[in-house]
């Protein structure tokens, strides 16, 4: 049974392109830069993944032709991991070849645990081949990060840093808020000292603070980092933000399959739901 778009479209700016790219402009128009998701996960069949393909290759022609500021972000279960590294790293560089032509940018994005292993190896591989039209997004949750953290700083990689949002046992992944915003501390401190332009994508005052008064106390200049957040939270302080000069990326997603994406924002805050429900009652 499919869910009627009206419930999602606080955190989902359209069901097509045409549909997201009015939202992007008036984003665009507030200084804020974007970062297109075109929505799904886990494809587990080669036509749908080959599709997906097809889909992403269009949305950089899309960007184009409605010239606005976005770059994008895919997830590799959606270009066909599940399916077989080798098939998966064939459509991420089909990917990468057209980004690179457009001049455009490829965000990795982070999924569950039992997939960071196999991304950061893609990732590693494509940073190669491509350098800087490709990026991943480390989680501050889990213990494995403060390796990859190091390893991917050395390298020069432009890393989206975040808390993690899959459900992960303490054995991958710590628990405690306050831990997890230590950690999330520690890693951009490195990614700062280390590479050209972390990005930090996070609602969460304390950490967006702590950034401001860290870089300041470090005399690292608002171009060397960006605030990232999602569409539909928190927008009048990326506004702030944009206006007292700061980077700033909104990560705007949009597409039919948004059923786990919201599913995932409705879990982390409860705040979200009422969110939802409030979108029920207004017209
Ligand atoms: C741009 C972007 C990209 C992301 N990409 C990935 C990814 O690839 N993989 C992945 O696993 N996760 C990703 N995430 C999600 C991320 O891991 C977290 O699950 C999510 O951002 C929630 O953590 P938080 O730090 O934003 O704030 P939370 O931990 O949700 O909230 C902490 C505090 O922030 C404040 N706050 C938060 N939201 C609001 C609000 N709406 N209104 C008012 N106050 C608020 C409150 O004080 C709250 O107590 C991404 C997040 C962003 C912003």
């Amino acid at each position: 049974m499919k869910l009627p778009f009206f419930l999602a479209k606080r955190f989902v700016a359209g069901e097509s392109f045409e549909a997201a790219v009015s939202k992007v402009r008036e984003l665009n128009q507030k200084d804020i830069r974007v970062t297109l998701d075109f929505l799904g996960e886990n494809v587990n069949n080669r036509t749908m993944a080959d599709k997906m393909v097809a889909r992403y290759v269009r949305l950089f022609d899309n960007i184009g032709a409605a010239d606005i500021d976005s770059t994008i972000s895919v997830k590799l279960t959606m270009l066909g991991l599940d399916i077989g590294m080798n098939y998966c790293r064939d459509n991420l560089f089909t990917l990468l070849d057209v980004a690179r032509r457009h001049d455009q940018f490829v965000r990795i994005d982070m999924e569950s645990s039992d997939y960071t292993q196999r991304t950061i190896e893609l990732f590693k591989d494509a940073f190669r081949t491509y350098g800087g039209h490709v990026g991943i997004v480390l989680q501050a949750y889990l213990h494995r990060t403060r390796e990859d953290v190091t390893e991917l700083a050395e390298m020069g990689a432009d890393v989206r840093m975040c808390k993690g949002a899959y459900d992960e046992p303490e054995e991958i992944a710590l628990q405690n808020m306050n831990e997890i915003r230590e950690a999330f501390k520690a890693h951009t401190r490195i990614l700062l000292k280390k590479t050209a332009c972390p990005r930090i994508a996070t609602h969460d005052d304390k950490l967006i603070d702590w950034t401001r008064n860290y870089t300041t106390d470090h005399h690292i200049g608002m171009s060397r980092f960006e605030f990232q957040m999602l569409y539909g939270l928190r927008q009048d302080t990326m506004e702030r933000l944009a206006r007292n000069g700061f980077n700033t990326r909104i990560y705007v997603p949009f597409g039919t399959m948004w059923f786990p994406y919201f599913k995932r924002r409705l879990t982390e805050r409860k705040e979200n739901i009422w969110f939802v429900l409030s979108t029920l009652f207004k017209k």
